[in-house]
């Protein structure tokens, strides 16, 4: 059933206005309040009285029923679905709006991720990479300052995905990781390969195959699975003579 805006804005924290999904908490005094606001706060944000540890299930059961429109819905995203569906959506919603990847270097856009690479490509060219062939080579030689970033935004497969490497600032190990930009679900597609090489004999090659990881477990603070190379006879190379010479390769299975 599509709720009407008058029963929709009782699913509105009086605290922050957010969406309450369930859990919704109550005061003693019976104001409902989110999750995050309620665990935030010691006392009711709207009365401050002490908080219950009582559940508004008529509200939760409303929510699990009603008809909810995804919160990007003024950046374009027309989904609309019962609130846990749009809840788990709205988790990987191609509207969601970001900060530009490049913002340590003083860019200051925001937008949504659909809006990524064209931004990337018009203002950061060098770090856009689009790639419509199968098998995607970053052919990347880049001298690395040891301790900064290089981030690459790439269009794959009709998605976008973020690659980050970085050598330690004293200088033992080079650490990347590729994050993609969609669902848990679609994440289990792709995986990719990076390849070193050795800057005196490129026919030695260190070759390491992962999964992608999710943009929106690095964004939350979810500890995510960084690749590491260090102790190897090829880094020791580069180290040497400071060439990062490596390939990256995006494939879909
Ligand atoms: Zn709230
Ligand atoms: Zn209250
Ligand atoms: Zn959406
Ligand atoms: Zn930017």
């Amino acid at each position: 059933m599509e709720a009407n805006k008058e029963i929709l804005s009782a699913f509105n924290c009086p605290s922050c206005d957010g969406v309450m999904h369930p859990p919704i908490k109550m005061c003693v005094l019976g104001h409902c309040i989110c999750n995050p606001c309620f665990t935030k706060n010691h006392l009711c944000p709207v009365c401050n009285s002490s908080k219950s540890s009582a559940r508004n299930f008529g509200l939760e059961e409303l929510y699990e029923n009603f008809l909810f429109h995804c919160e990007n819905k003024d950046e374009g995203c027309t989904f609309v679905g019962e609130g846990a569906v749009t809840k788990d959506h709205e988790m990987y919603c191609s509207y969601t709006i970001l900060d530009c990847p490049l913002k340590p270097f003083l860019c200051s856009w925001t937008g949504t991720i659909r809006d990524l690479f064209d931004h990337t490509k018009k203002h950061h060219p060098g770090n856009a990479y689009d790639m419509s062939e199968k098998v995607i080579p970053l052919d990347m030689c880049t001298h690395f300052v040891p301790g900064s970033f290089y981030q690459v935004v790439i269009r794959a497969f009709e998605e976008v995905f973020l690659f980050m490497c970085c050598v330690n600032s004293n200088n033992s190990a080079i650490k990347w990781v590729l994050l993609y930009l969609g669902s848990k679900e679609n994440a289990n597609k792709f995986y990719y390969t990076v390849e070193f090489v050795d800057p005196r004999d490129p026919l030695k090659v260190v070759r390491l195959k992962s999964n992608c990881q999710l943009l929106r477990n690095y964004n939350e603070g979810v500890k995510i699975k960084c690749e590491i190379l260090s102790d190897n006879d090829v880094f020791k190379k580069i180290l040497e003579t400071r060439h990062y010479h490596y390939i990256v390769t995006l494939q879909k299975n």
